[in-house]
C-alpha cells in the first residue's frame, strides 16, 4: 500500500596521517588521550590559516572515481556557520554549491537482482570535535578536539532505495570499497564512517516524494537496517491512520529498538553558507586525476566477479576472499600452483586460519609461504601423507618455518600405503585383541573403529586410511 523511498548521506573520515587543514595527526578516537592532537588551527584560534591536505583530496578522489563520479576541476570550500561546543571556529569548512564530485553510481547485488543507486554528490569537509555528556551529578560535558578538522568525505545518494535491505547492502558495499582503497578502517562503532538515512513513504504508484525523516547515530549495519525498517513501519501506520508525517531528525534508541524525535524542521539552522575566504578554489588538474585513476586497485566488486569466474567459487566464498583482503591475496598466490581452488579455499579458511587465530596473528600469512602451503596440499592430495598427518605438518610448518617436504622426510611421516606392511600390522593387531575381534565377528559392528584405531597406532598414525580400511575389512570378514 505504501512505498518506502530512501536516500543516504554517509560521512567517511579520510584516514590520512594529518588533518584536513593543519599538521595535527589523525588519531584513534578511542585509544588516544583527549585533546592530544590539537593545534591553534584546528582549535579555531583567530588569525590562523587553513592549508588543504593534498593527500585528503587524493583519498577523496579515489573514492569518487571508484564510484564513477564526474570530478569537478574546480570546487569551492564554504563556511557553514553555527555554534556548538564541538565546533571551535563557530563554522565548519565544507563544500556546498560546488562539490568535488557529482553524478556517480554504484551497483548492489540484492536478493531481487542487481540494482543501481545514483550518487548525487561527494564533497570534502572537516569533522567536528566530540562531546561526551556525563549525566552523573554535577552533570557536565567533556570536549575532545582530537577529531576536529579530520578530513571527511560526505557522499549523498539520490532517493533510490526502496527497502532496508538495499540500504544495508549499500552501506556494506561502500564500507568494503573504502577499506579496499585504504582510506578508511570501516569501524562503524568508532564513528569513522557514519550513515544517515532519509526515509519517506508514499502511496504506491505516486510519483511525488513524501515528507522525509532523517535518522542519526546508527553505529552498526544492524542498527541501520532496523532503524530504517522501523521508520518505514511507523510512517506507513501514520499515513494509514490519516495522520501527517512531520519533517524531523530522529535518533535511534538501540536499547528500545525505536526512533525518537531529536529536532523538527522548525529548529533547522540557517547556516548562512558563504565561500571560505581563507582558501583558494580547489583545483584538480587532469594529469593528477589520471594518475590517481591509474593507481586505483581492482575494485572489490570487480574482484569478486573475477574470483567466481576464474576459480569457480561460490558468491559466498568469493565474498569472503574479498572482505578479508590479505586472505584473498594469499589464496590467489597458493592457487598459482594449479591445485584445486576449492581444496585450497578449504585449507586456507579452515586449518590455516584456525592456527593463525589461535596464535593471535590473524591475517598474518607470512609464516607459511604460499608455495609451501601448495606443497603440503599437493602431498596430501597425492596420498603421500594422510589428512591428520597433513594437519600436524602444517602446525609444524607454522611454528618452525620449515617446508612441508622437509618435515615429512625428517619425521618419516610419509603415508604407509604398502599393502604387505599394512596386512602384517592388521594381523598382529587382531592377534593382540582376540576378544574384540571375536565380538566384532559376532555382530558388534562398532568395534571396527576401535580395531582400525589400534592398527593406525601401530602404524604411527601414518597408514593410508583407505588401504587400511579395505585390508582390515577383508581380514575381519574371513
Ligand atoms: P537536506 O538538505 O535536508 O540534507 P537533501 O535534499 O540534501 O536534504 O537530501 C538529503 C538526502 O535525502 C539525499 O540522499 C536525498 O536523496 C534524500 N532525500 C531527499 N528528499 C527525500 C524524500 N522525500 N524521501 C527520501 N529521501 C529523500
Ligand atoms: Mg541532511
Ligand atoms: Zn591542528
Amino acid at each position: 500500500m505504501y512505498e518506502p523511498v530512501i536516500g543516504l548521506e554517509v560521512h567517511i573520515e579520510m584516514q590520512t596521517r594529518s588533518k584536513m587543514f593543519c599538521a595535527c595527526p589523525v588519531v584513534d578516537s578511542v585509544s588516544a588521550e583527549a585533546n592530544s592532537a590539537v593545534c591553534p588551527i584546528c582549535a579555531g584560534h583567530p588569525g590562523t590559516l587553513p592549508v588543504v591536505n593534498a593527500r585528503a583530496v587524493e583519498f577523496a578522489l579515489r573514492v569518487a572515481l571508484a564510484l564513477g563520479c564526474e570530478i569537478n576541476p574546480i570546487s569551492i570550500f564554504a563556511r557553514k556557520n553555527y555554534f556548538y561546543p564541538d565546533i571551535p571556529k563557530g563554522y565548519q569548512i565544507t563544500q556546498y554549491e560546488q562539490p568535488l564530485a557529482e553524478h556517480g553510481k554504484i551497483s548492489l547485488q540484492t536478493s531481487q537482482g542487481e540494482k543501481t543507486i545514483r550518487i548525487r554528490r561527494a564533497h570534502l569537509e572537516e569533522d567536528t570535535g566530540k562531546l561526551t555528556h556525563i549525566s552523573a551529578e554535577p552533570a557536565h560535558s567533556l570536549v575532545d578536539l582530537n577529531r576536529a578538522g579530520v578530513p571527511l568525505l560526505e557522499i549523498v545518494t539520490e532517493p533510490d532505495f526502496h527497502s532496508a535491505e538495499e540500504v544495508r547492502l549499500y552501506a556494506e558495499t561502500l564500507r568494503r570499497l573504502v577499506r579496499y582503497l585504504g582510506v578508511n578502517s570501516g569501524d562503524l562503532e568508532k564513528g569513522v564512517m557514519r550513515i544517515e538515512p532519509n526515509i519517506s513513504v508514499r502511496p504506491r504508484g505516486s510519483q511525488t516524494l513524501g515528507t522525509k525523516v532523517e535518522i542519526k547515530n546508527l553505529n552498526s549495519f544492524r542498527a541501520l537496517e532496523r532503524g530504517v525498517a522501523y521508520e518505514i513501519a511507523r510512517q506507513s501506520a501514520m499515513l494509514a491512520s490519516g495522520r501527517v508525517i512531520l519533517q524531523e531528525t530522529v535518533g535511534w534508541d538501540e536499547a528500545r529498538q525505536l526512533t525518537y524525535s531529536q529536532r523538527s524542521k522548525e529548529d533547522a539552522h540557517d547556516y548562512r553558507y558563504f565561500p571560505e575566504p581563507d582558501l583558494p578554489p580547489l583545483m584538480v588538474d587532469s594529469a593528477w586525476l589520471e594518475q590517481i585513476r591509474a593507481g586505483l586497485p581492482e575494485l572489490p566488486w570487480q574482484r569478486q566477479q573475477r574470483l567466481e569466474r576464474q576459480f569457480g567459487l561460490s558468491a559466498a566464498e568469493s565474498a569472503r576472499l574479498v572482505d578479508e583482503k590479505p586472505l584473498g591475496e594469499y589464496f590467489e598466490q597458493v592457487a598459482q600452483s594449479g591445485l584445486s581452488p576449492r581444496l585450497i579455499f578449504a585449507w586456507v579458511t579452515g586449518e590455516l586460519t584456525s592456527l593463525m587465530n589461535a596464535a593471535g596473528t590473524t591475517s598474518d600469512f607470512s609464516k607459511i609461504p604460499p608455495q609451501e602451503l601448495a606443497a603440503l596440499i599437493a602431498l596430501a592430495a597425492a596420498g603421500k601423507i594422510n589428512q591428520p598427518t597433513a594437519k600436524s605438518v602444517l602446525m609444524e610448518m607454522f611454528t618452525s618455518g620449515q617446508g612441508a617436504a622437509a618435515i615429512v622426510a625428517a619425521r618419516g611421516l610419509a603415508q604407509l600405503s604398502d599393502e604387505e606392511t599394512l596386512a602384517r600390522l592388521v594381523a598382529e593387531t587382531l592377534a593382540e585383541n582376540p576378544a574384540e575381534t571375536a565380538s566384532f565377528r559376532a555382530g558388534k559392528a562398532n568395534l571396527f573403529n576401535f580395531l582400525f584405531g589400534q592398527v593406525m597406532r601401530k602404524a604411527g598414525g601414518k597408514a593410508n586410511p583407505r588401504v587400511l580400511r579395505a585390508l582390515l575389512k577383508a581380514r575381519l570378514e574371513v
